[in-house]
């Protein structure tokens, strides 16, 4: 499934999804083709294509006819960022490998210094948007996330979202073997790498088009990155239930013995009440956290394709 066409072989591979850009493409090729063409190693790029409906892939044809270091990969529908990083990923012939959104965000000038850094001895490079240029709604809940996933991977990290990265082959590698179909590779990279580090990036603002994510879309991808790599969530659920449930009970039998005492009383009955929505809280709580791992795991096991590629050219 590999090409062998292209006579050279790359140093860096760097790896761009693409979802309804046509406006940023041409300066996004233009920046990263002077960024690199300056440096003195040979370097590719590969544009996935995520079923994008605008004149994306069109333009991208266009970057290819007249430049040799592009090479280009179309889904046959839309299959999410990740999924698209992944197509590229299977195809990387770098020995360094480099990610970075197409929306000119993440400025293409900052790659040569994450490989750089790579060559320093490290794994993974991480991208840390130090003046993120979006709005609270963004980077507030993303700073609770890059929280709890540094203790869920651990690995610490101020910036899980950025996906201005450089990996090292090997780790890609490793990545690819992975084939479940709800993944986050900043989270997953760090599983398979020893050596890890972040440096500041440039950050902007989108330059055109819109976000591709609404809220709905966030939340799942905070959900594929809480239950993909850790039970946690469902520990910290049995463990409150358990602690609940003791005093519960204790709480029952000081009733109990209050009753044998003072004898019965009406006013206790809204405590109890309250009690009870404590526990159904609870246990509807826990269900829900089982479901979604029984979701998750269902998914994998129907091993569906993760994506359909309609072409590739190289
Ligand atoms: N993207 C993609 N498929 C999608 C959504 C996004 O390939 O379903 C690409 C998009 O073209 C961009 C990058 O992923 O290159 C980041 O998307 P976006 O800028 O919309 O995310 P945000 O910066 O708002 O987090
Ligand atoms: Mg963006």
């Amino acid at each position: 499934m590999e090409q062998q066409t292209a006579p050279d072989c790359p140093y860096l591979s760097v790896v761009i999804p693409v979802f309804n850009e046509e406006e940023n493409l041409a300066e996004l090729h233009a920046r990263l083709a002077t960024t690199l063409n300056a440096m003195s190693y040979a370097w590719e790029v590969i544009y996935v294509d995520d079923g994008s409906r605008d004149r994306s892939w069109k333009l991208l044809e266009g970057i290819q006819q007249a430049d040799g270091h592009v090479r280009l990969v179309r889904f046959n529908r839309n299959y999410g960022q990740h999924m698209a990083v992944f197509a590229g990923f299977e195809r990387v012939r770098g020995q360094v490998v480099a990610t970075l959104d197409a929306d000119l965000q993440n400025p293409p000038e900052d790659v040569p210094k994450l490989v750089a850094k790579l060559e320093e001895g490290y794994d993974v490079v991480g991208g840390w948007r130090q003046f993120r240029q979006d709005s609270w709604l963004r980077t507030f809940p993303s700073m609770i996330v890059n929280r709890i996933t540094s203790r869920v991977v651990g690995v610490d990290l101020k910036d899980y979202g950025c996906m201005l990265r450089a990996y090292r082959r090997e780790v890609v590698q490793a990545m690819n073997e992975c084939q479940e179909t709800s993944s986050f590779i900043p989270a997953l990279a760090n599983t398979y790498a020893s050596q890890v580090v972040e440096i500041p990036v440039g950050h902007a603002e989108r330059q055109g088009g819109r976000s591709k994510y609404g809220p709905l879309q966030l939340l799942r991808l905070q959900f594929d990155l809480m239950t993909g790599f850790s039970v946690l969530p469902i520990q910290f659920v049995s463990f409150v239930g358990s602690l609940v449930a003791l005093v519960g009970l204790a709480f029952g039998c000081f009733l109990f013995i209050r009753r044998l005492i003072v004898g019965p009383e009406v006013e206790g009955v809204f405590t109890l009440f309250a009690i009870l929505f404590v526990f159904v809280g609870l246990q509807i709580l826990g269900v829900g956290l089982i479901g979604e791992y029984v979701g998750r795991i269902y998914r994998e096991v129907r091993r569906r394709p993760r994506f359909v590629i309609r072409e590739t050219r190289d």
